[in-house]
């Protein structure tokens, strides 16, 4: 009752955040009987996405300062980050780009909207690996996404790409063979999923991955430490047991961003970094992933714990 009531006001709330949305496969993985079910938390707007936090910032990676060409974001010299649509299949709860997310019309970056970004990566050769965000760049059509990949890698034929998707875990048919054929025309190639809990590695997902991983794409894994959801050293460390059985090589644990609206799901770094600890003790070195944060305001992702048993 309290909770349906809390999600009502949460929808209010989300006037000013990403949209409610999800996918089937997504409703199919959470329990109805559980209010505080950790994948109905990531999805679900609760009330607390009113509460603004002190410490909470628009624009918490300071990206519009490292947004060279509309939509091209460059911080590190050697990787540029294009957003490639603001739509996604199901909208989470702590997105850190909330004010892009879903917000205002579609955006997906067109053939022809693509060449100053082209333009500009045919300009920097220093970057050498392109990695395609957003939003979800898998909403793209296939062909959409093929021509995309065609206008970067004409400019750059050595051009490494990275696809940013949460497809396999929200949406897994839509890994179709249609669509690994055209990105295993675009190798190296690299695929980075977000699976924030064990359950979302299911049975469909993995079969995406594997999909993926048959055409020679390797698969690796960001997970983001969630109140309520993986906020639990036990549950981390059947997260990273499932994605190593997975082939799914660990990446990163991400502090959350300090974006508005989140404050409710994020646990303070120091309970990070005891739970990363912790476990770190549950599971061999070789599964874990790297504990990251973004600085506020720009500063990039600097690690917070290397776990050394
Ligand atoms: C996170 C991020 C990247 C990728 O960083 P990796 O450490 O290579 O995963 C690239 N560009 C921007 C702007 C980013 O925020
Ligand atoms: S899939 Fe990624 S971009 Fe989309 S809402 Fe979730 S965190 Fe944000």
């Amino acid at each position: 009752m309290e909770q349906g009531f809390f999600e009502a006001r949460g929808r209010q709330a989300s006037a000013q955040a990403p949209p409610f949305a999800v996918t089937g496969h997504v409703l199919s993985l959470i329990d109805p009987e559980d209010p505080d079910d950790p994948i109905r938390r990531q999805f679900f707007p609760r009330q607390e996405e009113l509460v603004a936090h002190p410490e909470d910032l628009p624009d918490p990676l300071g990206e519009g300062a490292v947004e060279v060409v509309a939509g091209l974001l460059h911080r590190y010299p050697d990787r540029a980050l294009l957003l490639a649509t603001n739509r996604c299949a199901a909208y989470c709860r702590h997105c850190f780009r909330r004010g892009f997310t879903g917000r205002g019309s579609a955006r997906a970056a067109g053939p022809g909207a693509l060449e100053p970004a082209a333009a500009y990566i045919g300009e920097h050769p220093e970057v050498r690996e392109l990695i395609l965000s957003g939003g979800d760049p898998l909403l793209l059509s296939d062909w959409r996404l093929q021509a995309l990949l065609a206008v970067f890698r004409r400019r750059r034929p050595e051009l490494a790409f990275r696809i940013h998707t949460r497809l396999p875990v929200l949406l897994p048919e839509r890994v179709t063979p249609e669509l690994v054929a055209v990105l295993s025309r675009f190798h190296p190639l690299r695929v980075v999923i977000q699976a924030n809990h064990p359950r979302e590695l299911a049975y469909a997902c993995l079969q995406a991955v594997s999909r993926l991983v048959e055409a020679g794409i390797s698969v690796l894994n960001q997970s983001v430490l969630l109140k309520g959801v993986n906020d639990d050293s036990g549950v981390l460390a059947e997260l990273f047991r499932a994605q190593a059985a997975a082939g799914i090589r660990p990446y990163y644990l991400f502090q959350p961003d300090l974006a508005v609206g989140t404050s409710h799901l994020r646990p303070s770094l120091a309970e990070g970094l005891r739970l990363f600890a912790a476990a770190g003790r549950l599971c061999p070195a070789e599964l874990l992933p790297r504990y990251v944060r973004d600085l506020p305001g720009g500063g990039g992702k600097v690690a917070m714990a290397s776990f050394t048993g």
